[in-house]
C-alpha cells in the first residue's frame, strides 16, 4: 500500500532532496535467481515462438485458446501472486521481465495478461481480507478464470472520482444493490472475477455523503449484463478484447466489499499506481521488437548503392530507439526494485515510467515506420501494426496529460507541505486527480537527505551525477517559485505543471541510467561498460538540454498566447459544430 508518509525518491526531488539510498545501488537479481529466471524465460519464449503469430492475431482480432492455456500452465496469470494462493511468487522485477517477453511477441496478448494481473486482481491482493484472497486469488492465479478491473464509465474516464455507478444498502440490510455502467473493460466479456467501483452513501460528520467503494463481483452473478464487445473494432491491440458492463440491481454481499465502504477511490488509485509498471515493461518489450524490425529493414534495404542504415538520418533513428529503450528499461527496473524493497512510496515513479515508456514506444514505432518508407505503411510488414499497437499506451491507466499533472502536483504537494502555509489549500484539488493526501508533517530536507548525492560512481559517470545534482536544484527552484507565485491556483497552471513533470521524468531517467551503468562497472571490466557510458552520456546531454529549456520556460513563456489561440480556435467554431 502506498501512502505519502513513506519515503519517495521523486517526490523528494521537488524539495531539492536527493534520497540516493533509495536508488543506489541499482537493483540486481539476488544470487541464483538469474539462472532460475533464464530457464523460465527460455521455456516461455519457446512457447511464445511456437504459438504467437501477432499478425494473424491482429487480423483475426482474437487469441487462440491454446495460447491462454499455455500461459496458464506456465503460471503467467499468477506471476506475482504469493505461492500460498497458487501463484508463482515472483518479484515485481521478475514479473516485469515476463510482461516484456510477452509484449515482444504481441501487444494485445500483453494487454490481456496485464488487465488480469496488473489491475484485475491487484486490489484483492492489496486490500482483500484473508478470506477474500483465498476465495478469488487461487482461481485467478491458476488461470481458471480471467479477471477485470472495471472503473471507466461513459461520462467519467479520467475523472474517476465522480463515477456514477451507485450501490445502496439492500432493503433487508444484507449487502448492497449495485446499478451502473462501465465501458472498455479488458477481459470483461469472459471474466469470472471483476473488481469494480461505485458511489455509496457513507456517513461523514453525522450526514450521508457519496464516496467510492470497491467491490469484487463474480462474472456469473445475476444482475450483470455484458453489452458491446470491442475486439477488432479499434485501432490496435486488436487481439485483446474490451467490453461494456451493465450492473442492474446486482446484489452484492458485504463480504464482496474490498477494504472499507467509502475507501474505493484509494483502492483504485493504488491498483493503478502499481499497474503502470506492467504497462512500462510492456512498452519496453514492444520497443525492443520494433528495434529488431527496424535494424533488420535498415541493414537489408539498399538505396543509392548502400544499405540505408549507413545514412545518418536513418542510423540516427536506430540510435534514438536504442537509447530511449535503454532509458525506459532502466527506469522500469529501478522502480521494480523500489516496489520489491517495500515501505517506499512509488506512485510517482510508476507514473513517470508509464509516461516515458509509452511515449518512447510511440516514437520508436513512428521512427521504425519511417525507416521502412512506403513498405512501412503497408499491412504486409509489421511496422503499421506496431504504430497502431503503441498508441493506446498513452491513453489507458491514466492518460499522459493527467499523469503529468499528477506527477507535478504530487511533487508540489510534498514541497507545499515543506512550505506548510499553503499545503492545506492544495489538498482538495490534488485529491481529485488521485494523489493520496496523508501528510507527513516534517521537514523533508532534514529528515531524509541532502541536495548532494552521497554515492561514489565510476569516473566516466561522475560528470553526469554532478549534472543530476545541478538539475535537481532547477526542479526545486522552479517548483518553489511556481507555488509561491500561484499558491492554490497552481493546479490551473497546466503548461507549467507539465514542465515540472518533464523535468522530473528526465531526472528520474538520468539517475536510473547512471545507477544501471554503475552496476555494470561494479560487476564487469571497464570495456564492457563502454557502450553503456555512451548511452548515459547521450541521455545526460539530451535530458539536460530539455531541463534547461523547461527551466527557462518556467520563468518566461508564451502560455497566455497559447491559451488565446486555443480560445480563438474554439470561438471560431461556436455554433458551427454540433
Ligand atoms: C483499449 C482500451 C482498454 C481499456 N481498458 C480499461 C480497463 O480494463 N478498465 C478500465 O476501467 N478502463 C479501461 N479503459 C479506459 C481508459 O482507462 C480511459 O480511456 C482513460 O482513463 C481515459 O478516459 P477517457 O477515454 O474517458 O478520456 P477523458 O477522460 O474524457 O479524456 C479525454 C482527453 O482529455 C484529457 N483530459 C481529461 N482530463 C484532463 C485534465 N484534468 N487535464 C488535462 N487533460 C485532461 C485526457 O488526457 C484526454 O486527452 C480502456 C480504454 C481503452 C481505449
Amino acid at each position: 500500500m502506498v501512502t505519502a508518509e513513506l519515503p519517495s525518491f521523486c517526490k523528494s526531488l521537488f524539495s531539492g532532496v536527493i534520497a540516493d539510498d533509495l536508488v543506489f545501488p541499482y537493483p540486481t537479481p539476488p544470487p541464483g535467481e538469474s539462472e532460475m529466471m533464464a530457464a523460465y524465460l527460455d521455456d516461455l519464449s519457446r512457447f511464445l515462438d511456437a504459438k504467437v503469430d501477432a499478425a494473424t492475431f491482429d487480423r483475426e482480432a482474437a487469441i487462440p485458446e491454446d495460447v491462454l492455456e499455455g500461459l496458464a500452465e506456465r503460471g503467467v496469470f499468477g506471476l506475482w501472486v504469493p505461492t500460498e494462493y497458487d501463484g508463482l511468487g515472483f518479484s515485481q522485477a521478475q514479473t516485469a521481465r515476463v510482461m516484456e517477453r510477452i509484449a515482444e511477441r504481441d501487444a494485445g496478448l500483453a494487454v490481456v495478461v496485464a488487465s488480469h494481473l496488473s489491475i484485475g486482481i491487484k486490489g484483492i491482493h492489496l486490500y482483500g481480507t484473508e478470506e477474500q484472497r483465498r476465495r478469488w486469488l487461487p482461481q485467478c492465479a491458476r488461470g481458471d478464470t480471467l479477471a477485470s478491473f472495471a472503473l471507466t464509465e461513459p461520462e467519467h474516464g479520467s475523472d474517476a472520482a465522480h463515477i456514477e455507478s451507485r450501490a445502496e444498502r439492500a432493503p433487508d440490510g444484507t449487502g448492497w444493490v449495485l446499478d451502473g455502467h462501465k465501458i472498455w473493460i479488458g477481459n470483461a466479456h469472459r471474466a469470472g472475477v471483476i473488481t469494480t467501483f461505485a458511489q455509496t452513501p457513507v456517513e461523514k460528520g453525522g450526514r450521508a455523503v457519496d464516496r467510492v467503494t470497491a467491490f469484487v463481483i463474480e462474472g456469473d452473478q445475476d444482475g450483470i449484463e455484458i453489452g458491446r464487445i470491442w475486439a477488432g473494432e479499434k485501432l490496435g491491440i486488436r487481439s485483446s478484447t474490451q467490453a461494456e458492463i451493465f450492473f442492474r440491481g446486482l446484489r452484492v454481499p458485504d463480504d464482496q466489499v474490498l477494504d472499507l465502504p467509502g475507501h474505493g477511490f484509494k483502492v483504485a488509485m493504488n491498483v493503478l499506481n502499481g499497474g503502470r509498471l506492467g504497462l512500462a515493461a510492456s512498452a519496453v518489450g514492444g520497443a525492443r521488437t520494433i528495434l529488431d524490425h527496424a535494424v533488420d529493414f535498415a541493414t537489408n534495404r539498399r538505396q543509392f548503392g548502400r544499405p540505408i542504415v549507413e545514412f545518418d538520418l536513418v542510423g540516427g533513428k536506430i540510435a534514438r530507439i536504442q537509447l530511449e529503450t535503454y532509458v525506459a528499461e532502466a527506469m522500469t527496473y529501478l522502480t521494480a526494485g523500489l516496489i520489491d524493497r517495500g515501505g517506499i512510496d512509488y506512485s510517482l515513479e510508476t507514473a513517470i515510467c508509464k509516461v516515458y515508456a509509452s511515449e518512447m514506444a510511440w516514437r520508436a514505432a513512428d521512427d521504425a515506420l519511417q525507416i521502412a518508407g512506403g513498405r512501412g505503411y503497408m499491412r504486409d510488414r509489421p511496422f503499421e501494426r506496431h504504430l497502431r499497437d503503441a498508441r493506446i499506451l498513452r491513453i489507458f491507466e491514466g492518460t499522459n496529460e493527467v499523469l503529468r499533472a499528477f506527477i507535478a502536483l504530487a511533487g508540489i504537494e510534498r514541497l507545499a507541505d515543506y512550505l506548510e502555509s499553503i499545503g492545506q489549500a492544495l489538498r482538495e484539488p490534488i485529491k481529485d486527480i488521485g494523489v493520496l493526501t496523508e501528510f507527513a508533517f516534517h521537514r523533508i530536507r532534514d529528515a531524509i537527505g541532502s541536495r548532494q548525492a552521497g554515492v561514489e560512481v565510476a569516473e566516466p559517470l561522475a560528470g553526469c551525477l554532478r549534472q543530476f545534482e545541478r538539475f535537481t536544484g532547477f526542479l526545486h527552484e522552479g517548483a518553489e517559485a511556481l507555488v509561491r507565485t500561484h499558491r492554490e491556483e497552481v493546479v490551473n497552471e497546466q503548461f507549467q505543471l507539465a514542465r515540472l513533470a518533464d523535468m522530473a521524468i528526465d531526472l528520474y531517467g538520468l539517475i536510473a541510467v547512471i545507477g544501471r551503468a554503475q552496476a555494470v562497472f561494479a560487476r564487469e571490466a571497464a570495456e564492457r561498460a563502454e557502450p553503456e557510458i555512451d548511452l548515459v552520456r547521450q541521455f545526460c546531454r539530451e535530458a539536460g538540454a530539455r531541463i534547461e529549456q523547461n527551466r527557462s520556460l518556467l520563468v518566461e513563456n508564451r502560455d497566455a498566447r497559447l491559451r488565446r489561440i486555443a480560445a480563438h480556435a474554439v470561438a471560431e467554431r461556436e455554433g458551427v459544430l454540433g
